[in-house]
């Protein structure tokens, strides 16, 4: 016997699966099914097309405009970083060159006042004329040395490859902390060592008693010096002034990180500091007491405190 439609009080024949819903269903239903099924299509399609029309007007430039622009930043600092050293190197061939120039300046005016002064008076000896010649035959030399100075430049590519610049996508809202890379390498530091540390796009700068220690970027030691100054409570990088700004109980230091001199440059009376931070013009201190004040500095030409709040 034949079976009937699965739908409730239907009395046709079943006349097949329908495959949205696992039913033996009759011609009548199936239909039905095929109707409503069919219906889901064109709302499907609106997406779709939706989903066209954005990926159409898609802005790629506005996309990637951020990175580009932090790459674009990155572009014009490595410009700038090489034409400040080109025009140091020129300076550095400028003096070598005019070092010698000047010396053969200043002799070949002596020589020529005494040669006036012998014309003028019209009085000279036999020794006078041979010291001459024998001082100009020296100049002579002197010149031809000059004309053919060259020199020997010797340089080696800027190592430029994937670490100067890493490109990984994320989305916006997507913070994984699991994509952060693994340390790279510990610095263990002694009980006695102060906390505060400050780096440039060089080095970086801590306390590892009894010195304060530069580290490059690979993580060594490039340069140390004893800190006799008492407590370090903070430290931070003025690329303005090209030095570290160490922040003392009292005092302000700062440090060249090329020859390691150490400048007291600011003391405070009777109040003591904490924490420190600077823009491209200030220096900001906060004291360490209990309604705490900020006091704003001029970095340039000296620290000087120009505001507090
Ligand atoms: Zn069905
Ligand atoms: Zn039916």
């Amino acid at each position: 016997m034949s079976q009937s439609c699965s739908i409730e009080k239907c009395t046709r024949t079943s006349r097949g699966l329908c495959d949205c819903c696992q039913q033996n269903l009759c011609l009548q239903h199936l239909n039905e099914h095929n109707t409503l099924l069919v219906s889901l299509l064109n709302p499907l399609a609106d997406e779709l097309n939706a989903l066209g029309v954005r990926l159409e007007t898609l802005n790629i430039e506005k996309v990637i405009g951020n990175s580009r622009q932090k790459l674009e930043q990155w572009r014009q600092d490595c410009h700038k970083k090489i034409d400040c050293f080109f025009g140091q190197k020129c300076q550095e061939l400028n003096q070598l060159i005019q070092e010698t120039v000047t010396k053969q300046v200043e002799e070949l005016n002596q020589i020529q006042m005494k040669i006036t002064e012998f014309i003028d008076t019209q009085e000279t000896t036999r020794h006078d004329i041979d010291s001459l010649t024998l001082t100009i035959r020296q100049l002579q030399i002197n010149m031809n040395n000059i004309e053919r100075t060259c020199f020997t430049i010797n340089t080696r590519p800027l190592p430029i490859d994937d670490t100067s610049v890493f490109i990984t996508k994320t989305t916006e809202i997507e913070l994984d902390l699991s994509t952060l890379s693994p340390a790279y390498t510990t610095i263990h530091r002694s009980e006695e060592s102060f906390r505060s540390f400050t780096g440039n796009d060089r080095h970086f700068l801590i306390h590892q008693a009894p010195n304060l220690c530069l580290f490059d970027r690979k993580m060594n030691i490039v340069k140390q010096m004893l800190w006799l100054y008492g407590t370090i409570w903070d430290m931070c990088w003025s690329s303005i002034l090209d030095r570290f700004i160490v922040l003392g109980k009292k005092s302000i230091y700062l440090i060249n990180e090329n020859t390691l001199s150490i400048d007291n440059v600011y003391t405070t009376v009777g109040r003591d500091l904490i924490s420190c931070t600077c823009s491209d013009t200030v220096l900001f201190a906060c004291t360490n007491e209990g309604a705490s004040s900020i006091m704003e500095f001029t970095l340039f030409p000296a620290i000087e405190v120009i505001k507090e709040w």
